[in-house]
């Protein structure tokens, strides 16, 4: 299979920065990005982290297909895949219409280890193909081994597109060097106390779609007030302006809420623009501060 070559596209600096707002359809809740290899991402998921697999799960997947989000992102680790598939196979919405991503947990990594990983968490979600599998964290001895594994079942179309989670720039050179395929998507840690420049940057270098999780900091983005002042003059709440913030950065997002009029407003965000200075008075707020996560070498 050919190497998936750097997208030369985005060698401009200056245009990095926003630079998937060109290629991202953010003008609704059915807009996509398009991978480096030409799958279509949805920009807006359902994250579902903490959900129970049974009616919780099933109930939040359900609303948020009914009110127009075509992406779901779940992991082995969060238990509930048999939840998520169920609610996805039996929605009126067709299964190739939506858009989901799970991922191998920490120990199930290695190469052998991980393709039976893959095979439980499809037999889980009643599946015969996953849109997108990540490897959740960089297990410094498996990730290379782990990555070869992700790369043979992409190779055999049973998943569309293949990625990591929480790796840093070192990790991401690493798999690139010693990889045909390279990862066409990062998911991490990413909020206006946590946006890391430099790997945003590397990753839009390489054609890596860059993924916020925990985008609104576990709730806690309702108590900053710059950005409740912001959402005031849009008369949105402080999750929507993130959320938007998100879009516009270029970044796909993934809040997760399991209550229904929660998943609808968080998605309520196609009907505004946040200016250049409202984007980078959020920009500002920057510390490099992990809240949420551990630091990606220390985990
Ligand atoms: P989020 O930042 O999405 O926040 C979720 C929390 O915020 C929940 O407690 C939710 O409560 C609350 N919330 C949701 N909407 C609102 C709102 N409008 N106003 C106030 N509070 C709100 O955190 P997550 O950690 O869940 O991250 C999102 C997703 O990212 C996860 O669900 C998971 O899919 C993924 N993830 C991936 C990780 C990785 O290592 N790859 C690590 C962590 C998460 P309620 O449900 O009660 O509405």
């Amino acid at each position: 299979m050919a190497r998936i070559l750097k997208n030369n596209l985005f060698k401009n600096k200056r245009k990095i920065r926003y630079k998937n707002t060109k290629t991202m359809d953010i003008t609704n809740i059915y807009g996509t990005t398009k991978l480096a290899n030409g799958v279509k991402m949805p920009c807006l998921g359902l994250g579902v982290f903490n959900m129970e697999s049974g009616n919780e799960v099933i109930n939040a997947v359900n609303t948020a297909l009914d009110t127009g989000y075509r992406h779901i992102d779940t992991a082995s680790m969060y238990l509930n895949e048999d939840g998520v598939g169920k609610a996805v196979r039996e929605h009126q919405v067709k299964r190739e219409d939506i858009f989901v991503t799970s991922k191998v947990w920490n120990s199930e990594q290695g190469y052998e280890n991980t393709l039976k990983a893959f095979d439980r968490s499809l037999q889980r979600l009643g599946f015969d193909y996953l849109d997108l599998y990540l490897i959740h964290w960089p297990v410094s001895n498996t990730y290379k081994d782990t990555w070869k594994a992700l790369e043979k079942l992409y190779r055999e179309g049973r998943v569309k597109a293949i990625g990591v989670s929480n790796f840093l720039i070192h990790h991401l050179k690493d798999v690139i060097a010693d990889s045909e395929i390279q990862p066409m998507v990062n998911q991490v840690e990413f909020h206006p106390y946590l946006i890391e420049q430099e790997l945003l940057d590397f990753c839009s270098e390489n054609s890596i779609q860059f993924e916020a999780w925990s985008p609104l900091i576990r709730g806690k983005v309702n108590e900053i007030q710059i950005i409740r002042d912001i959402a005031n003059t849009y008369n949105k709440t402080p999750a929507q302006i993130i959320i938007r913030w998100d879009l516009q950065k270029g970044v796909v997002t993934i809040p997760k809420s399991a209550k229904p009029e929660r998943i609808k407003s968080n998605a309520n965000i196609f009907d505004f623009e946040l200016s250049e200075e409202d984007m980078q008075k959020i920009d500002a707020l920057d510390e490099g501060k992990r809240i949420v996560g551990e630091h990606p070498d220390e985990f």
